[in-house]
């Protein structure tokens, strides 16, 4: 129904058979799901099966291959032709598997990070998935929410939208519930929502009537070009790399071709040897090995409550200096309970006790029913929904203990000035009978400089200056227990300045037990925590001592008053923001960008939006966080607690330091290979590996067990050492490893080669040629997995993968050497061959191993 701004809600509301108070019935829902589907467009560009398969054809490596396929066909080489097209076949089954892996991971997270969208079905607030939308369904919009499908409006309260996804305008819209009498364009639709647009502020309550494709937004979007995925920086680095690489080969394979033909050797046998250096040299495996290692790593911080939203942050997080946290729910655990309530002069303890409160004075029961108009406005000045769980934690702890009675039948609201953090304070507009109250609650500081009088034995008494200072010496005297405290106040004539002050609550909400430790791990691998809050200076200064968070601190006034510069000599000192507002956020990451320090930073409001874009790690809250700031984000914690940022970052540096590992292994074993095939050349010595062996080894010697490594667990000591520089390279440190990899394997190969071949004939030698490199590989990758040290027995053991991966490939060596020998142009080994393959191919890696020391 796309004309229902021309109707009144009445009539949308018979359309879809829906009620305003109650939404739809469970029946109807699940009739409306049946007849209008999901409520979901798919944008993202899903590769089927089949095209993953096709994909890995369009590579350079099998170009080479296909030219190598025809030129064996062209000699009479059958044998050789249908076993490099099987390896080909072979190559790309194994790249699809890997790729496919890849995507699977990456479609899992997508799952766990579905929007959500509260909705009134059969008389409840319902928390919903974004896809599980009808239309008659009753959505309820706040300020951050990402509205998830076409609705039209029938309450509003300082609602405004916006809406540049749809029509590019991005200041936002004001938004009415009033019919419109003519047909207008979209963007004058004021009295209607549109899905994928942004509530900017205010809050709503609106009639859903279309979803999925029938949105403006579906019917735009699917006709949008597909979003390709984008590459991160090391990913890119490396796919460059890969294709300078595959250049410098081409020129060289292109050089020794020349100088093979100058040297008399075969033009067929020129071409071969060609090829073979060609598939010794491009780093294939390289790129796809570092977006299966990224993938599966996501995976693996879902375990731990973290979503990845880009693959670039894993890289990132590796290299993070300085956490800026939230206070309330990351710090602390969010679960909050009322503890102290000042008001009328008395400070009064509350507890609770099989689900009752208990309000005592120095261990005296104190009637609650005193207690009447503090509770009435800490009642209707809320939005939360007991009932659901749904909504502010503070508010639910508030309501959970005003509930003394349902002031919500006596009243009824009709405006608000919604919570906002830059303003930090709310204020409702409630109705009793004609009469309208204001209620208001908010920071004490800003409570009370809208208040007049303040109720004193249920009496207003005008609000002196010392009788101002009370309060806050006794909202201090609250801070410093690590309270989180809030100001109530009243109108009774529904103005919202000359209040009446009703009194202070303390809201317990107590430091997360294990936070400490992980503060600690963080300050031992030289990440700094800094603690951003919007709430009070007291308050923030309690939990950063139980913390050991330090107690330098700054309030958001104060910044705000500073210049840039002297901020950025100021950032370096302070550990606490307080009383800070989402724009002071963006300031304080500027000042510590400019220092150089790479930022990961949490965020969950709307106006948190900029600064979690503009964090080298934006972290949104997965419950409390609104659509926007997770949509912006990098990094979505489910749990919400600092905790998890970091063994995030944990994950992060080991995922880097497999990475390291792999590319290390790959590159050095390709230097191996082009050393060996390069040098037989020059010194004119027959090719001791024919262009289907060194297939082989990519194939077999390498893709696996440089898929395991990427699977390597975290090192004990990963969080005892620095972050590592963002301008440090995936090759950082490695040049001594590659040039002692590249050269003893040539050497130890070449020299079995000549063994082999002056002893037992040319076969033979390419036989002792091939399982001599293989070997020598086999041992490298245990070799590359550290560059300092070699590992410990125990170290050795602990990636199981790593252990299987080489003990099959052993196998499949065997198989090789005993079965598809004539295939291959081998011969069988004997038992003492293989002791002498493998005494030098160990001997090799040993030299590698003692050489570590003088890198
Ligand atoms: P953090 O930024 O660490 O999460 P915070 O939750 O205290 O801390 P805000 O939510 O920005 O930060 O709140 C700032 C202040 O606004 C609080 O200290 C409190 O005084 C007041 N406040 C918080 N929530 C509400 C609310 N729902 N209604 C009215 N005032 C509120």
């Amino acid at each position: 129904m796309n004309d229902s701004y021309l109707k009144k809600r009445s009539k949308v509301l018979d359309h879809f058979g829906t009620k305003l108070r109650s939404g739809l019935s469970k029946e109807d829902f699940r009739k409306k799901l049946i007849k209008y589907g999901k409520n979901k467009i798919n944008l993202t560009n899903e590769t089927s099966k089949l095209e993953i398969f096709f994909n890995q054809f369009k590579s350079p490596l099998v170009y080479v291959l296909i030219f190598a396929i025809f030129i064996a066909l062209s000699i009479g080489h059958f044998i050789d032709s249908i076993i490099i097209f099987i390896i080909v076949i072979l190559n790309s089954i194994f790249g699809y598997y890997q790729e496919y892996k890849a995507e699977k991971a990456l479609k899992l997270l997508k799952k766990v990070g579905a929007l959500s969208a509260k909705v009134i079905r059969s008389g409840n607030l319902k928390l919903v998935k974004s896809e599980d939308i009808v239309p008659g369904d009753i959505l309820i919009l706040e300020a951050g929410d990402k509205v998830p499908a076409d609705a039209r409006l029938v309450k509003v309260y300082n609602l405004q939208v916006n809406e540049s996804v749809l029509t590019g305008e991005s200041s936002p819209v004001n938004k009415k519930v009033e019919v419109l009498s003519k047909k207008v364009i979209v963007s004058d639709r004021v009295n209607m929502v549109f899905a994928g647009t942004i509530i900017y502020s205010g809050r709503a309550k609106a009639i859903v009537t279309s979803t999925s494709g029938e949105t403006e937004f579906g019917k735009i979007a699917t006709s949008l070009e597909n979003i390709t995925p984008e590459l991160t920086p090391l990913q890119k680095d490396l796919r460059s790399f890969s294709k300078k690489l595959t250049l410098i080969v081409v020129g060289i394979v292109f050089l020794l071709f020349v100088i093979g033909l100058l040297k008399k050797i075969q033009i067929i046998d020129s071409l071969m040897m060609s090829i073979s250096l060609a598939v010794a040299a491009i780093p294939e495996g390289l790129p796809a090995v570092v977006t299966v290692t990224l993938a599966l790593g996501t995976q693996r911080m879902i375990k731990n409550k973290v979503i990845i939203r880009k693959l670039s942050a894993v890289e990132t997080l590796g290299s993070v200096t300085t956490i800026c946290s939230d206070k309330t729910g990351t710090l602390t655990t969010g679960n909050m309970e009322v503890s102290k309530i000042y008001t009328d002069n008395k400070i009064i303890t509350v507890s609770k006790s099989s689900n009752k409160f208990n309000f005592t004075i120095f261990g005296n029961p104190y009637d609650s029913n005193k207690l009447k108009n503090l509770f009435q406005c800490a009642y209707l000045c809320n939005d939360s929904n007991l009932k659901s769980l749904i909504g502010d934690p503070t508010e639910l702890a508030l309501k959970s203990v005003s509930k003394i009675s349902d002031f919500s039948n006596k009243f009824i609201r009709i405006n608000e000035v919604p919570f906002d953090p830059g303003k930090k304070y709310m204020v409702t507009f409630d109705k009793e009978n004609n009469k309208v109250f204001a209620h208001m609650k908010g920071a004490v500081e800003i409570v009370l400089d809208k208040c007049k009088y303040f109720q004193k034995e249920r009496r207003d008494v005008y609000l002196t200056s010392k009788e101002k200072q009370k309060i806050l010496s006794i909202n201090n005297k609250f801070a410093k227990e690590g309270l989180r405290v809030l100001g109530f106040a009243y109108s009774p004539t529904g103005k919202d300045n000359d209040l009446i002050f009703l009194g202070l609550v303390g809201i317990r909400d107590p430091p997360r037990k294990e936070v400490k430790r992980s503060i600690r791990i963080c300050k031992n691998a030289g990440i700094r925590t800094i603690m951003l809050t919007g709430d009070h200076a007291t308050t923030a200064q309690s939990i950063a001592k139980e913390l050991n968070i330090g107690n330098e601190i700054m309030l958001g006034s104060e910044l705000e008053r500073l210049s840039d510069n002297r901020l950025k000599h100021l950032v370096k000192q302070i550990d606490i923001f307080a009383r800070v507002d989402p724009e002071h956020k963006v300031r304080i990451l500027n000042a510590l960008k400019v220092n150089g320090e790479v930022v990961a930073m949490t965020g969950d409001g709307i106006n948190d939006a900029p600064a979690l874009k503009k964090a080298d790690i934006g972290i949104a809250m997965g419950k409390t966080g609104t659509d926007v700031a997770r949509e912006v984000s990098d990094v979505v914690l489910l749990d919400e607690s600092f905790n998890s940022i970091t063994l995030a970052i944990k994950e992060g540096r080991t995922i880097f330091r497999n990475i390291k590992k792999f590319v290390r292994f790959l590159l050095s074993s390709n230097l191996g290979e082009i050393g060996v095939i390069s040098f037989a050349l020059l010194a004119g010595f027959p090719l001791p590996l024919l262009p289907l062996h060194i297939l082989w080894i990519n194939l077999i010697g390498d893709g696996l067990p440089a898929l395991a490594l990427g699977l390597d667990p975290s090192e004990k000591k990963i969080m005892h050492t620095p972050p590592r520089k963002k301008t440090e390279g995936v090759l950082h440190n490695s040049l001594g490893f590659l040039i002692s990899a590249g050269v003893v394997g040539t050497t130890v190969t070449l020299l079995m080669f000549l063994f082999g071949y002056k002893s037992l004939g040319l076969e033979a030698g390419r036989t002792f040629a091939l399982m001599t490199l293989i070997m020598f590989e086999l041992f490298l990758v245990f070799s590359s997995r550290s560059l300092r040290k070699t590992k410990s027995i125990v170290e050795f053991f602990n990636n199981k993968y790593l252990i299987y991966s080489v003990l099959i490939s052993i196998i499949l060596q065997f198989l090789l050497v005993y079965f598809f020998n004539d295939f291959f142009g081998l011969i069988k080994l004997s038992l003492i061959n293989w002791v002498q393959i493998f005494f030098v191919s160990f001997f090799g890696v040993s030299l590698i191993e003692f050489s570590k020391r003088f890198y």
